[in-house]
């Protein structure tokens, strides 16, 4: 198998990736969650705002015009009724205009006949203009009264003192004649900052208990899949191990042995292809001597005491990157990456020793252990892990043939 291959695999099994994957979406929607709702807050409660101000507007300009139809309204012959606002006429509206605006925020009145020209204006300046692309303004003109909500870093009062730093609702009124026909059109400027902080704070309330409620939701749900994510964890691992463990002696098994040995023989051959000073790999096929015996003599659990301590003799005496295992019943097999022949042979012999030399308690009694051994060392010819094993098990059995308690190898080219 591919290492990429091998690596996506881990990942995928990985229960933690689960967790980051719930961390990463928590964040991501939170995060999206907060703006889109943060920005829905704004504009409702802003909304709010606007469409109070709108209603104020109406409600003004529907009395301005109850109360002040004489100064507004004058008849064309053959037109009928026209906005009027000449002269004299003028300043007595404005005076009177400025008296209903007093109580509310509205800092500017503009009237426009249906040309589109201002025929009034608080701001005296700006009589006489026509505002031709006005297009809210051709909207007010169709009979619909329109609301919107602009900054303005800065604006002027009725007493045309600065205003700066405002939020404005500017509204447009349409002016009806008594006969129902639109004739022009108000335009309502209301000073809205005051509930500028008030927008603000509803906004940040809302956002907050919202965050608070998501941030108890995501929590609540990362220690659920963190809880979970750990059990799942040591199920894991208590299974590989199970999977990959001999249940007495507490070595590898065979599979994992085999498979372990199996992608050190991998390496070994793309090595033999990449470099001039190819890797070698040692192989010890061990077979305890005459362990019927002990079964029969001592018991079936003193058989076990001895494989176990056999395993732990072997163990300890060789490095932490050799791979053993319990190859069958009562034989074990020591892989040792990067080591040659000659070094695999010392390594038996150093086993050997240790086996034999202290005898090992089982029942209440001493017994001296021996074992044969079969070293081999990894060729050019070998196709596949199983080539080196098989060498090492003949040379095994050549150890037996020999008399036992020995190492013993089958023709090996380096040996010399
Ligand atoms: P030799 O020197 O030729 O290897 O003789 P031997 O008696 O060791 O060989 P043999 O293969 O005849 O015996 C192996 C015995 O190992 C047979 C079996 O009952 C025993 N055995 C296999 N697995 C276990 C185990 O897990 N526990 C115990 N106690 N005995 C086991
Ligand atoms: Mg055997
Ligand atoms: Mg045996």
């Amino acid at each position: 198998m591919h290492l990429n291959e091998m690596l996506m695999i881990k990942a995928r099994k990985d229960p933690d990736s689960l967790l980051k994957l719930l961390v990463i979406t928590a964040v991501v929607s939170f995060f999206v969650v907060v703006m889109v709702s943060g920005y829905s807050f704004y504009r409702a409660f802003s909304g709010f705002v606007i469409k109070n101000a709108e209603n104020n507007s109406v409600q003004l300009c529907k009395v301005l015009i109850e109360q002040q139809k004489e100064l507004m309204f004058v008849y064309v012959p053959g037109k009928g009724m026209e906005l009027g606002l000449h002269g004299t006429e003028m300043l007595v509206f404005d005076l009177s205009l400025r008296r209903y605006l007093a109580p509310f925020d509205i800092f500017k009145v503009k009237v426009y006949n249906q040309n589109k020209k201002i025929v009034f204006s608080t701001d005296p300046m700006l009589i006489g203009k026509v505002d031709e692309n006005n297009q809210r303004l051709k909207i007010a003109l169709s009979g619909v009264v329109s609301a919107k909500m602009v900054y303005k870093e800065l604006a002027r009062d009725l007493d045309d003192e600065p205003l700066p730093d405002v939020d404005v609702v500017e509204t447009y009124v349409p002016i009806m004649s008594p006969d129902n026909r639109v004739i022009g059109s108000f335009e309502v400027y209301m000073n809205i900052t005051q509930y500028r902080t008030m927008i603000r704070q509803g906004v940040l309330l809302m956002t907050s208990l919202l965050t608070l409620a998501l941030v108890g939701v995501f929590g609540f749900s990362y220690l659920l899949v963190r809880g979970g994510t750990a059990q799942l964890k040591e199920a894991q691992a208590k299974l590989e191990q199970i999977a990959t463990t001999d249940g007495l002696t507490e070595i590898a098994n065979r599979g994992y042995l085999v498979a372990r040995g199996d992608e050190e023989f991998e390496r070994i051959k793309r090595n033999r292809i990449r470099s001039e000073r190819p890797a070698d790999m040692g192989c010890i096929m061990l077979d305890i001597d005459h362990f019927k015996n002990v079964n029969d003599t001592y018991g079936h659990h003193a058989g076990d005491v001895v494989l176990k301590e056999v395993a732990r003799r072997l163990s300890v005496s060789v490095r932490p990157y050799d791979v053993i295992g319990r190859y069958g019943g009562e034989e074990f097999v020591v892989l040792l990456p990067d080591t040659n022949f000659a070094q695999s042979l010392i390594v038996a012999e150093r086993i050997r020793e240790k086996i034999r030399t202290e005898p090992i308690t089982a029942e209440g009694k001493q017994l001296i252990i021996t074992a044969s051994l079969g070293v081999a060392g990894s060729d050019e010819t070998d196709s596949c892990l199983a080539d080196i094993i098989k060498r090492a098990d003949e040379g095994m059995y050549k150890a037996k043939k020999g008399g036992r308690d020995r190492v013993a190898w089958i023709d090996q080219p380096e040996a010399g």
